[in-house]
């Protein structure tokens, strides 16, 4: 070819990566044997699976396949290594996982080679965004691993984590899992996904080459029904974090139910990118090349469903068809691809499966002219138009390089549209006008927004989903919570906090012992003058007759059934008479915490403001409400008083914190700022503990309302008048209508309903074992978050376990909302 032909053509010449070394380092390895306690163990079923390129669909190498014996002896390999570990100072462990961080960047070239042949995705990315992401993944938290001692006080790492990534960034959901896990002292057996195993084998060579201790990180290669089912069920695995579909991470929420394992799950994603008519469309075209056509649109966040506002729908479409007649898929070790190939030949199926449905349901489908290689498994990239909210392919998530296009008139529509989905991992939002771009932000139920950008990423800034996209976030310092525990929970913590609790919730053995150690919250010469009064009153008057009903909507509502429930006293006599709530008025509750959207919008100085007045209500009834709990717990007055005392001082707290507990402003290696915004989880079931009915009560309410939530409150059964007695401090306190609704009832069938409920985001329980594992179970339904006691009851007086940050960060999640400087 002449150099005017060329000039003319402007065609690519091919411009390959050599793959020799990355072979030749296969060819004296394989086959890959399992690695456990910083040895190559051979698998116990003596196989091997074959891992392939997608690009050529050849075998590359085979690797073990493991089965649970294999995982039998990594946990146990783990478990051995944890206590050493976990006493490792947090500098010998940032010692470690800088030179982790430093050996991926000396490997970082072979680590991109293999991880583009294993996967098929082009080697500009591997290069440039995988590998380099994962090194900084290393150092972040080398850091954490350093300022845990100061920064982390009070907390302990879990024991043995469980570790399951998927395909899609091999390396880079390693360091997601990994690197957490060992900066906050844990360790770690991890299963790589079936077809994408070869980094991780190269990470092992990192972990013998940097010499961490055997044990601390243990990797498990094979079938997800062998593998990945023993790690999420054997009993000696103190967390499992998973990424994967949302339909694996259903069935590990089932699976974990009630064995007290911790677990945090990044699941799938229809995410929205929403264009405004002003926003910059030369942009909004590369962003949606980045936002769908990225690692061939297998993204957990890929912006594949693209919202337009009807006034340049056809202007932005056609624009994004020009430039898709410009995208080269083809050798993704070509450094002049855009698009490489699909990650195996089912998914490709499974690609084209969808894009048919979606024809056949009557969307526009387009593809570009340029031709897909024939060998391997090649997609081209695809635009869907003329598609309804309803069809398979708005509403599925395709995991391939497809882009379904609908529009939009009024951002309220665009917020609906957006929002119109199960899922909330991540949104895109594109203006001119920032006013309505961060506008629209706040109200996107997502856990990553980008403004003007897409699919960017950074260590120091948490992902991870609303909805059923999961729990749980990887990254920033919100992060480290996921491989952390109150250090009172863990196993030293228990037994003296059992110890403590035998007195305070044996109700009915408590009126004689005045003396103990509860008494000092709040013995003052009220709480003796209290006690006269009472001992006046005893058994003179008759009580007058109060029969509370339920409070819904912030009225007193008779329950659906008719029914109402007697309470007794310790001794078995009938002190008043509660309502029977049922199905309906949890349903009922749940609506009207739905309605009363105001509380949400409140400023945190607002919703402070609520939080003292109920204090001050509260205490202005000081003595009523010790009474009470003299009644129904047959507690000396002096300890009932000391638990109205902590109430009003944990509102106080909880007032407090309203206007304290906020984000946090990230600086990731780019022009601009992150804000990670706390969101309130929306509206919260909870079940209150038996012991201390009104400080129990009070210390789940408070935190989830001054976070901005609203509530379905199940008192305790036994002793339900405490919170009964609160409709009148509420009403009397500007509550608004309907953000804290209180149904009496039997707690398990109640607490039930709200956890199977559709529309209810989180469910708190505290009560017995059996009761958290169906909990916990029946939120896998809609993949709402929970938080239960697994039976083991708290000091509530003891301001430790009784609030603080763990409420906190149960009453909310992080968004964070990307913004770029520039133009
Ligand atoms: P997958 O759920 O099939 O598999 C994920 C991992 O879980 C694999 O290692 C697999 O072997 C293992 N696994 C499968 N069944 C299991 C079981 N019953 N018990 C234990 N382990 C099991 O998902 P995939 O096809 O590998 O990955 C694609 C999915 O992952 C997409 O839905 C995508 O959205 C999601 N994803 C999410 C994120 C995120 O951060 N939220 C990131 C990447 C991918
Ligand atoms: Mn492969």
């Amino acid at each position: 070819m002449s150099v005017l032909e060329l000039f003319e053509s402007m065609e690519y010449g091919p411009a390959p990566e050599a793959a020799e070394s990355a072979l030749q380092w296969l060819a004296q390895r394989q086959p890959f044997d399992l690695f456990i306690n910083n040895r190559r163990v051979k698998p116990a079923s003596g196989q091997y699976l074959e891992t392939i390129n997608p690009a050529t669909g050849k075998v590359l190498a085979r690797v073990a396949a493991g089965n649970a014996a294999d995982v039998d002896a990594a946990v146990a390999a783990a478990r051995r290594a944890f206590p050493g570990w976990s006493k490792t100072p947090g500098h010998v462990r940032a010692r470690y996982l800088y030179a982790i961080a430093r050996h991926i960047q000396k490997h970082a070239r072979l680590l991109a080679v293999l991880e583009t042949l294993d996967n098929g995705k082009p080697i500009r990315e591997t290069r440039d965004i995988d590998i380099p992401l994962v090194a900084r993944h290393f150092y972040y938290h080398a850091g954490w691993a350093q300022l845990m001692e100061s920064e982390l006080a009070g907390y302990e790492p879990l024991g043995v984590v469980g570790q399951i990534i998927p395909w899609n960034f091999p390396l880079l959901m390693l360091a997601w899992k990994v690197a957490p896990a060992l900066a906050m002292g844990n360790t770690v057996v991890l299963k790589p996904a079936r077809y994408t195993p070869l980094t991780a084998m190269k990470f092992a060579e990192i972990v013998e080459e940097i010499g961490l201790p055997p044990g601390v990180v243990n990797i498990v290669t094979g079938e997800a029904g062998q593998v990945g089912e023993a790690l999420v069920r054997h009993p000696d695995v103190n967390k499992i974090a998973f990424t994967g579909s949302t339909e694996v991470g259903r069935a590990i929420r089932q699976a974990t139910a009630g064995s007290g394992k911790r677990l945090s799950l990044e699941l799938g994603g229809k995410s929205p990118f929403v264009v405004f008519e002003d926003a910059d469309l030369d942009s909004v075209v590369e962003g949606v090349v980045d936002a769908i056509w990225f690692n061939q649109g297998q993204v957990c966040c890929a912006g594949s469903r693209l919202l337009v506002q009807e006034s340049i729908a056809e202007r932005l479409v056609a624009k994004v068809r020009a430039r898709m007649e410009k995208l080269r898929v083809g050798d993704p070790l070509d450094k002049a691809i855009d698009i490489g190939a699909i990650v195996s030949e089912s998914q490709l199926r499974e690609i084209r499966r969808l894009v048919e449905r979606g024809v056949e349901e009557g969307a526009q489908l387009w593809q570009p002219s340029t031709a897909c290689p024939r060998e391997g498994y090649f997609f081209p990239p695809t635009l869907f138009t003329n598609v309804a909210p309803a069809m398979t392919i708005a509403q599925v998530e395709i995991f391939g390089p497809v882009l379904v296009t609908m529009t939009f008139r009024t951002p309220e529509e665009a917020v609906t549209l957006a929002n119109n989905t199960r899922y909330g991992l991540a949104a895109s939002v594109w203006s001119e006008n920032i006013n309505l771009a961060l506008d629209v932000a706040a109200r996107l139920q997502a856990g990553t927004v980008w403004i003007n950008a897409t699919n960017l990423f950074d260590a120091s800034c948490g992902f991870g989903g609303y909805r059923e996209s999961g729990f749980g976030r990887e990254g920033g310092k919100e992060g480290l919570y996921e491989y952390i525990r109150p250090r009172w929970e863990g196993a030293g913590g228990r037994a003296g906090r059992r110890r403590g609790l035998a007195e305070a919730s044996a109700s009915g053995e408590h009126k004689a012992q005045s003396g103990n150690g509860h008494a000092e919250h709040g013995s003052n010469g009220l709480a003796l003058a209290g006690s006269e009064v009472f001992a006046d009153l005893a058994g003179r008057m008759p009580p007058i007759d109060r029969t509370p009903k339920l409070f819904i909507g912030g009225r007193q509502v008779r329950p659906d059934s008719g029914y109402s429930l007697p309470v007794r006293d310790p001794q078995g006599m009938v002190i008043g008479q509660v309502g029977a709530g049922n199905r309906k008025d949890i349903r009922n509750a749940v609506e009207a915490a739905h309605a009363a959207r105001s509380w949400r919008g409140a400023s945190p100085h607002q919703r402070a403001q609520v939080l003292f007045y109920i204090a001050e209500n509260l205490a202005a009834r000081e003595q009523e409400f010790a009474l009470r709990l003299v009644q129904q717990t047959g507690r000396a007055y002096t300890d009932a008083a000391a638990e109205v005392q902590a109430a009003i001082a944990r509102l106080f707290s909880y007032a407090a914190w309203c206007d304290k507990f906020e984000g946090s402003i990230h600086r990731p290696p780019l022009r601009g700022l992150v804000l990670a915004v706390r969101e309130p989880v929306g509206v919260i079931g909870m079940a209150c503990p038996d012991e201390f009915p009104l400080l129990g009560f009070l210390s789940l309410v408070a935190p989830a309302l001054a976070m901005g939530n609203t509530l379905v409150v199940i008192p305790s059964p036994q002793a339900p008048l405490s919170a009964t007695d609160c409709y009148q401090v509420f009403e009397t306190s500007d509550v608004p209508a309907g953000a804290v609704n209180i149904v009496t009832g039997e707690r398990e069938p109640l607490v039930q309903v709200l956890a199977e409920h559709e529309d209810v985001e989180a469910v708190w329980y505290f009560g017995s074992a059996e009761g958290s594992k169906r909990v916990e179970l029946a939120a896998a339904s809609n993949m709402k978050r929970t938080w239960v006691n697994y039976g083991h009851p708290r000091d509530w007086l003891d301001p430790v376990q009784g609030e603080g940050e763990e409420f906190l960060r149960e009453a909310t999640q992080v968004k964070n909302i990307w913004v770029p400087y520039g133009e």
